[in-house]
């Protein structure tokens, strides 16, 4: 290994189970990766505010259990009155970490609901909580689908950093030197902000490549070809996951990446079997 894995973050994200039966095994997987000593969890935050409940109970129950545990957060239908009761509420649980979003129109609202750019939120929170918190930004290698260019999209992630942001984590990729590239330009435009790979594993090839189409990241040709004949096979697809982006988190780290943020989708494996694979242990 060329890197020191101490020196690098680690970080988890769950969405909000909908059911008892997922919340109890959330609990489960929340335990299992906490051996792994991540810097902290996040949870997720539904379209237009769409978990507002459910996202807060979770947090609340595992910021007890002591971990660093980070809110997503936008202002879906909040006004700003109802947005600094909501981060007061989260202040006082001692949250110290948010993910700071625009989010998107909950499906079956059209575009009739106005949008807050994550840069509002950003210097909402600095300006009514100074530096309580540590915030997180989305940032997006292959370019955010709306954006009208590369450019725009690097100057707008400026953007959110200038209001406050203290760091970024991607929308998923498989294609490293995007990756890269990005951060290469967003230095060249002066942040210096640490930008953190947001890595899925694989386990559901058909969803990757859908998810791939709708938002605007890229599937290398060679795992289309790999992964398509076996994707009807669970098991093999996460075998040949867990191989490819194992790979392609050590490039990530040994290039500079300053940690890795997991989309774990609630489960522990594969996610536990590619941070061992890349020297992150449960003791
Ligand atoms: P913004 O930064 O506001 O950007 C959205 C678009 O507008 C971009 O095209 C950008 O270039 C442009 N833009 C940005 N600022 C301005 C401005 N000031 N003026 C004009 N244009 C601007 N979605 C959820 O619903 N819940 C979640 O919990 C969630 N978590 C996520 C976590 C991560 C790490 C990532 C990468 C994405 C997450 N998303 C989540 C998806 C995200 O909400 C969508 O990608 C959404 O479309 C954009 O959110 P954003 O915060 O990047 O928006």
């Amino acid at each position: 290994m060329a890197y020191t894995i101490t020196d690098k973050r680690l970080s988890f994200e769950f969405f909000p189970a909908k059911t008892e039966q997922g919340l109890t095994k959330l609990k489960g997987v929340w335990a299992e990766l906490s051996a792994l000593k991540p810097e902290f969890f996040s949870i997720t935050y539904g379209a237009g505010g769409s978990t507002r409940e459910t996202t807060f109970g979770i947090v609340s129950e595992f910021v007890r259990g002591a971990a660093d545990v980070a809110p997503h957060l936008s202002f879906g239908g909040d006004n700003e009155e109802a947005m600094l009761a909501f981060l007061q509420q989260y202040a006082d649980l001692g949250v110290r970490r948010i993910v700071a979003l625009r989010g998107d129109t909950p499906s079956g609202l059209g575009t009739s609901s106005q949008l807050v750019h994550a840069d509002k939120l950003v210097s909402f929170i600095r300006r009514h909580f100074g530096n309580q918190f540590e915030i997180e930004v989305a940032a997006y290698p292959e370019v955010h689908p709306e954006s009208k260019s590369y450019h725009d999209d690097v100057h707008y992630l400026k953007g959110k950093i200038d209001a406050g942001a203290n760091a970024a984590i991607t929308q998923l990729f498989y294609n490293p030197d995007a990756y890269f590239y990005y951060v290469e330009e967003c230095q060249r435009q002066g942040m210096n902000a640490p930008i953190y790979p947001g890595i899925m594993p694989i386990t559901n090839f058909k969803n990757i490549s859908r998810f791939a189409a709708k938002s605007g990241f890229d599937v290398p040709r060679w795992m289309h070809q790999r992964f398509e004949p076996i994707q009807d096979d669970t098991e093999a697809t996460t075998r040949l996951g867990i191989e490819t982006v194992s790979r392609l988190c050590e490039q990530l780290l040994q290039g500079g990446a300053p940690g890795i943020h997991f989309y774990t989708m609630n489960n522990s494996e594969p996610t536990t079997e590619i941070c061992r694979n890349l020297g992150w242990t449960t003791h």
